[in-house]
């Protein structure tokens, strides 16, 4: 088991404090070990990042945050394949995945470097002698909390545009995976120019590291991602010291497949992303098809087909085609539903234990698809968060549209069709973030993203991305 250290108030902590375990799902083996650290931890890094903004020129400096982001981009590029295998050990998905995962923030940070630079507000003429200039100004001191199941994308996704920001920012990264988030943030610590105290990462219980982030007055804003009634409880907690709070939640994203649509392309790209990509465990998975009546079945003949014989096995194993289910509990709670389903829907394919491995040590789940599903049973209204679809059919647009938003999320869509006039249509009228049309799944460094309804508050990513880690300050110049 290798252990890892936690970075507080400008220094490596280990000694003295309690050691959490993470397992590997693939094999049920301890793979590392964080320190388990407490509130008086959270307290030390307040005041070392309030210390480091007020005595450094973090803030003021655009041109020291884009060289230190750039060397630290350039630190990752050149360990992404050590990274890569411990986020597979933690996390149990695919090394090629955690490899893409691991790469691809070398250009998230690069892109918040350069926007770094561009951080702008504007000024407007306000009368004879008067001029109005407002200014964009970092938040403070910013906790990052981020869940298990993309560790690494979404830690980047909001350190990145909180620190090109100006901001201090404090890390309480998912317990499950937090030996490779430590190792991330350890590239930044030991880059040239970083004030110290600026970054800090807090490893521990979410209870009580994170609750204590929270709660602490020393702390301006949260950005949270992980499960609703987690992000429900933080925004309740951190109202009575009124601080900011972005939220990006759960999905339940509908995949609307219409009659015209590239079939092939459908189909491998929603196997794809509801089975094949951290086996479902992503917030955006596209885990109800809604397809047009006259397809269904010829659809779900492909869907049945694609699922069929699918290698799932130890993320390391170049033969596997689907890794490990990350946590034990998320394993239970996917079996939970697939039994559900079992009871209240047709089993249409799939669903039947993986066979060959122990089952009280590693955590494989094959896929499995059900269709006669009814629209307000908990396998159409909550998420799952596993490699289970439901498919529902729709007969015009309008219908489409309605069972698309008739559940209680509202993170993405997909929408597969060769007519422009019914893809605007679709996308307009579905309540999501985001909406890609005859793709899924593509994130870029450059667009927003965020949820409608429950699926969260704030927009992470892009410009609005960079801005959500602001606040605005008039100063008006009055010479009369
Ligand atoms: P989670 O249980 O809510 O945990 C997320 C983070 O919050 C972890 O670091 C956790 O720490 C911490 N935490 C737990 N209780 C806390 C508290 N009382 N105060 C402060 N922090 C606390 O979510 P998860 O199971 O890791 O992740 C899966 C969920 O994330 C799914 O619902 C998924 O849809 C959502 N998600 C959303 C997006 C998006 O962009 N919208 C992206 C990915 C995932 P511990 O690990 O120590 O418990």
């Amino acid at each position: 088991m290798r252990k890892h250290a936690a970075y507080v108030a400008g220094e490596w902590v280990d000694a003295g404090i309690g050691c959490n375990a993470i397992i590997d799902p693939a094999s049920g083996k301890a793979v590392s070990g964080v320190p388990a650290m407490a509130s008086r931890h959270v307290d030390a890094a307040v005041q070392a990042a309030r210390r480091a903004l007020a005595r450094s020129r973090w803030a003021s400096d655009a041109r020291l945050r884009a060289d230190v982001m750039l060397r630290w981009a350039e630190r990752i590029e050149r360990n992404v394949d050590a990274l890569a295998r411990q986020l597979t050990l933690e996390n149990g998905k695919l090394l090629s995945e955690a490899q893409f995962e691991i790469g691809n923030q070398v250009n998230v940070i690069r892109f918040n470097a350069g926007l770094a630079r561009a951080l702008s507000g504007h000024s407007h003429s306000l009368g004879p002698k008067v001029m109005g200039v407002v200014a964009r100004e970092p938040m403070g001191v910013v906790a990052v909390i981020s869940p298990w199941n993309w560790p690494i994308s979404l830690l980047v996704r909001d350190l990145a545009p909180a620190l090109a920001a100006g901001n201090a920012v404090l890390s309480k990264p998912a317990s499950q995976t937090a030996g490779v988030s430590v190792e991330l943030l350890r590239l930044l610590v030991e880059c040239d120019g970083l004030p110290e105290g600026v970054v800090g990462m807090l490893t521990g219980a979410g209870g009580s590291v994170g609750q204590a982030l929270v709660e602490h007055p020393g702390i301006d804003m949260i950005a949270f991602t992980g499960d609703g009634s987690t992000g429900k409880g933080i925004a309740r907690d951190a109202a009575p010291t009124v601080k900011k709070v972005a939220l990006e939640l759960g999905g339940k994203s509908p995949f609307v497949v219409c009659a015209d649509a590239d079939m092939d392309k459908a189909v491998s790209t929603l196997a794809r992303f509801i089975f094949l990509t951290t086996c479902g465990q992503i917030c955006t998975a596209p885990s109800r098809l809604l397809v047009e009546s006259s397809v269904e079945k010829a659809v779900c003949g492909r869907l049945a087909e694609a699922i069929d014989g699918i290698k799932v096995g130890p993320g390391l194993d170049p033969a596997s085609q689907m890794g490990a289910i990350t946590t034990r509990g998320q394993y239970e709670k996917i079996l939970g539903f697939i039994e559900l389903g079992k009871k209240e829907a047709v089993l249409m394919a799939g669903g039947e234990p993986v066979a060959g491995v122990d089952h009280d040590q590693c955590n494989f789940i094959a896929p499995a698809i059900f269709t006669d599903v009814d629209p307000q049973s908990p396998l159409v209204q909550e998420e799952i968060f596993g490699p289970v679809l439901t498919v529902q059919s729709f007969a015009s647009d309008e219908e489409a549209v309605q069972l698309a938003n008739d559940t209680p999320f509202g993170l993405a869509a997909g929408v597969f069709t060769r007519n422009l006039d019914r893809a605007w249509f679709l996308s307009r009228g579905i309540k999501a973030g985001t909406v890609w049309v005859n793709n899924y799944n593509r994130f870029y460094a450059e667009t927003e993203v965020g949820g409608y309804k429950e699926s969260g508050v704030g927009r992470m990513a892009g410009f609005d991305g960079l801005h959500e880690f602001t606040q605005t300050k008039h100063i008006n110049f009055d010479s009369t």
